[in-house]
C-alpha cells in the first residue's frame, strides 16, 4: 500500500530521542566523532533499541540506558536539524502520518550549557522545514519539553524560549522525566498557564507509571489539552469523568509501555485501554519513538486490532481525536 492509497495519520506524541532510525543515528555519531560503546553497528542498534526479550522495568532505566546515548549523539545543530528532519520525512514515507507533533527537550541536546540554545532550537525548525519542503502534504509543530529532574530556572528559560519561537514551529510545552523526590508539580501551575495564555499547546507526561497523586494535581490545577500516556487513571472512575469534563484527550503509546515495563502483560493492557474507552475517555494512539520502541504508527494500530484491543471504528475515532487535539492549525 503505498500513501496515496493509506489513510492520512496523525502522531501526537514521538520523542526525538527515540524516534531517528539507527543507521541515521550511527552516521551522525561518526561524522561528529562521538567515541560510542560499540564499534560495530548492530551492538549499536541493540543499544539504543528495545527487543522484545530486553526486561525494562520503569522509564528511569530506558532514560539512563538509552535517551543517555540518543541525546548524546543528537547535541549539536547539525544533528538536531538531520534528525528532525529524518523523522517527519520517514513519518510520512513509512505511515502516512500527514500531522506530526515531535517533541524534544532542548537543554538535553545542548552539552550541558556549551552549545547555544537558540541554535539547538532553530536548527530543529529547520529540519522541520526542510522535511515540510519535500513533503509538502504534512503539517508538523514542535513541542519543548521541560524535566523533572531540572531546577524550576531552567525549566522556565526553556518555557520562554518556546514563547519566543512559537510563531515559528513551536507548538508546543510538556514536562516529562522520572519522578525526583524535590520536584513538585504544583511550583509549575503559573508556568503552563502563561504559555497557554500565549498560545501555546499543554501536555504532561503523567499518570505513566507511580501514584496517581500527580495526574490528580494535574488535572485539578493545570488542566492541560492533553496528557501523555494517563492511563492509571482508569483505576479512577471520578478522575476520567474529570477527564471527559474538561475535555483532556489521552496520548497512548501502546508498545512503549509494555517495552518500558509500565505496563506488564498484553492482557493488562487491554483491560487498562479498554476500561478508559468505555468510561468515554479521549483518546489517541501514538508511537512515543517509533525506532527505540521497534515500531511505527501502522503497527501501533493494528497492533490493538489483531490483540481485539479495538476495533477499526475505534481507530478511527481516535486518529480523528488526534486530529482535533492537534496543536498545529491545520
Ligand atoms: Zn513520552
Amino acid at each position: 500500500m503505498n500513501s496515496q492509497t493509506m489513510p492520512q495519520r496523525v502522531d501526537l506524541h514521538n520523542h526525538l530521542g527515540a524516534a531517528v532510525d539507527p543507521a541515521i543515528m550511527w552516521s551522525i555519531a561518526h561524522t561528529q566523532g562521538i567515541k560510542l560503546p560499540s564499534k560495530n553497528y548492530w551492538d549499536f542498534e541493540k543499544l539504543i533499541t528495545i527487543a522484545q526479550s530486553d526486561d525494562f522495568q520503569s522509564m528511569a532505566e530506558v532514560d539512563k540506558q538509552l535517551f543517555y546515548w540518543t541525546e548524546l549523539i543528537q547535541s549539536s545543530p547539525v544533528a538536531v536539524e538531520t534528525s528532525v528532519q529524518s523523522v517527519i520525512g520517514g513519518g510520512y514515507r513509512k505511515c502516512n502520518i500527514t500531522v506530526h507533533e515531535l517533541r524534544f527537550n532542548p537543554m538535553k541536546r545542548n552539552r550541558g550549557g556549551e552549545q547555544d540554545l537558540d541554535h539547538i532550537i532553530m536548527a530543529a525548525l529547520r529540519g522541520m522545514d526542510r522535511a515540510i519542503l519535500e513533503y509538502p502534504q504534512v503539517k508538523a509543530g514542535l513541542i519543548l519539553m521541560l524535566d523533572r529532574t531540572f531546577p524550576y530556572a531552567l525549566n522556565e528559560i526553556i518555557m520562554h524560549k518556546a514563547l519566543k519561537y512559537k510563531n515559528r514551529g513551536i507548538v508546543g510545552l510538556d514536562i516529562a522525566g522520572p519522578q525526583v523526590k524535590k520536584f513538585q508539580m504544583k511550583k509549575y501551575v503559573g508556568l503552563f498557564k502563561e504559555a497557554r495564555k500565549q498560545g501555546l499547546g499543554i501536555t504532561i507526561h503523567t499518570g505513566e507509571e507511580g501514584n496517581l497523586a500527580e495526574m490528580r494535581q494535574v488535572v485539578k490545577l493545570i488542566k492541560p489539552d492533553r496528557i501523555g500516556h494517563g492511563f492509571l487513571c482508569w483505576q479512577d472512575k471520578k478522575l476520567m469523568k474529570d477527564l471527559v469534563k474538561h475535555n483532556i484527550t489521552l496520548e497512548l503509546c501502546p508498545t512503549s509501555n509494555l517495552k518500558c515495563g509500565v505496563i506488564k502483560s498484553l492482557n493488562e493492557e487491554r483491560k487498562i485501554y479498554q476500561t478508559l474507552h468505555q468510561n468515554k475517555v479521549k483518546l489517541t494512539i501514538n508511537t512515543d519513538g517509533p525506532e527505540m520502541y521497534r515500531t511505527n504508527l501502522f503497527k501501533e494500530l493494528e497492533f490493538l486490532q489483531t490483540n481485539n484491543i479495538f476495533s477499526q471504528a475505534d481507530i478511527d475515532r481516535f486518529m480523528n481525536n488526534a486530529r482535533k487535539a492537534s496543536f498545529i492549525k491545520q
